[in-house]
């Protein structure tokens, strides 16, 4: 390993566990999400840290429980403390208020409020000040996703001289909707501080560089496949292109335990001869649910063959519970699901299954391996692990995925997909009858090359390849410490 990098240090907005206070005392609860599922597993026991915030406004001294979660997670954690109105500012505003909707092409969500910008560069500097106190010029500092873009800049101003890298987890928009950000040279002035940017696909990427093209000067852009250069004065900058993953192997074992197989058979035995259609999602109106269950409901309407046939089991995660926009969408599904139901529904059959709360990761396993059709629908989606996850985990290879062309997964699984427009109603509702029809062979033809492409490109790749890119290491150079190596087998 070259001398020069010593540790790992992810930066997020969130430490992968929460702190919540109960009758006095701190409990931690450990966090979900595309992220944690993702880097938890390559941080543990190889020395790393990782900085964000635990989930409380409360600024009391939380180092006890932190130090409590750090030995059992197998790495340190850093929090950057917020009180409330720090949270309304960074967090639920410019973050999930302004970049995430513009990130996603609904820019009818925004809501441009100049304040949010103050407090968002406000907490990136904080985000930085904890990074700069607790790391070396030789850690590969790796910051990840939208909340956190200026850190890199704030990093620079405080006199850092550690190489620092950025993941975006989420689009980057066009051009057009770029432009519609009061703050959109800023923040791209702010991308181009890092060392490294990482985006999930080359859509995102060719957008871009195109903003950049656009909107800055004497920037030179070399180079094709998944890293390229950009120039600007002395400085090299790698942009590249690496879609998240999972970690292949945890997944298929756990499918394939018996705990998750006896779920699995539960599920079909309660519900005997029906075809699960799968959704499960975050609460966000970027899923696309409302336009899903439209779907579901053509489909009912246009098929009368799925009429007693089908359940649609949608699983809907709460989210985001602070911002109103959330809870009218919430409303709005189950006024559909009430609408669907209440039409639909004949004597000892029940067409949706709605589920709103999260669900425990056997019984997530255990719907994955068992369902027989997937709807994967969002109208945009940096990547979609539960698409992901959903092919590794169905073992057998019965499944069918429908999925989302606006999904940043599509790239990788669309021999295997059947891929839809997802506001296309229609031809969504008619992917599910030719998911319903479709026969084993050609199930088992199209779930085996997903699993493939998953396969050859998981968690570990992922990561491999964004070190690679960034620092021309990979994660053997990070090892797994001492203590924590498996013992021998003699
Ligand atoms: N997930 C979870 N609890 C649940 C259902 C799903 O933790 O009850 C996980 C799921 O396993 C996946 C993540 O949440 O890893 C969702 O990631 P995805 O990329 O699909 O969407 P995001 O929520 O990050 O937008």
């Amino acid at each position: 390993m070259n001398d020069m990098i010593n540790r790992l240090v992810i930066i997020s907005n969130r430490l992968p566990i929460i702190l919540e206070k109960e009758n006095g005392k701190w409990k931690t609860i450990p966090g979900s999400g595309g992220l944690v599922t993702a880097l938890a597993p390559v941080l543990k026991n190889r020395g790393g840290m990782w900085i964000g915030w635990p989930g409380t406004s409360e600024l009391t001294d939380v180092s006890k429980p932190i130090e409590k979660a750090s030995s059992s997670a197998g790495f340190t954690m850093k929090p950057v403390l917020l009180n409330e109105e720090e949270i309304e500012g960074y967090y639920i505003g410019l973050s999930n208020e302004v970049i995430w909707p513009l990130f996603h092409d609904l820019q009818s969500y925004c809501n441009f409020d100049p304040q949010y910008w103050d407090t968002y560069k406000e907490i990136n500097r904080r985000f930085a000040e904890v990074t700069i106190e607790n790391t070396s010029t030789e850690d590969f500092i790796w910051v990840h996703d939208y909340h956190l873009i200026n850190v890199a800049q704030e990093l620079k101003k405080l006199g850092t001289r550690s190489k620092i890298g950025f993941f975006l987890h989420i689009p980057f928009p066009p051009l057009d909707i770029f432009f519609k950000l009061p703050w959109r040279r800023e923040i791209l002035l702010a991308m181009l501080e890092y060392d490294v940017i990482g985006f999930q696909t080359l859509r995102d990427r060719r957008n871009f560089i195109q903003c950049v093209r656009a909107l800055t000067e004497g920037i030179i852009i070399q180079g094709k496949g998944q890293v390229i250069i950009a120039r600007i004065g002395n400085r090299t900058i790698r942009i590249c292109s690496f879609p998240i993953s999972i970690d292949y192997k945890n997944f298929v074992s756990l499918a394939r335990s018996k705990k998750v197989a006896d779920e699995a058979w539960f599920i079909h035995e309660k519900l005997p001869g029906y075809q699960i259609i799968l959704g499960i999602d975050r609460l966000d109106y970027t899923k696309g649910i409302p336009y899903r269950l439209k779907a579901f409901r053509n489909a009912l309407q246009r098929y009368p063959e799925l009429l007693n046939k089908v359940i649609l089991i949608q699983v809907v995660v709460p989210s985001r519970r602070n911002i109103p926009v959330y809870n009218e969408l919430k409303e709005e599904i189950e006024r559909l699901v009430g609408e669907i139901n209440g039409e639909f529904t004949r004597s000892g059959w029940v067409p949706i299954h709605y589920i709103y709360r999260s669900l425990r990761k056997n019984e997530l396993l255990a719907y994955y391996r068992t369902a027989e059709i997937a709807l994967i629908t969002p109208l945009k989606d940096g990547m979609n692990l539960v698409a992901k996850e959903y092919c590794v985990s169905n073992i057998e290879e019965k499944g069918v995925l429908i999925l989302s062309e606006f999904a940043g997964t599509a790239a990788q699984l669309q021999k295997g997909a059947l891929l839809v427009n997802p506001y296309d109603i229609q031809k969504v509702a008619d992917a599910i009858y030719r998911a319903f029809k479709m026969d084993e062979a050609e199930r088992k033809i199209r779930m085996s090359k997903m699993r493939k492409a998953i396969k050859r490109s998981d968690i570990f790749w992922w990561v491999n390849s964004y070190l690679q890119a960034a620092i021309s290491h990979d994660l053997e150079s990070f090892p797994l410490l001492e203590e924590y190596l498996p013992p021998y087998d003699i």
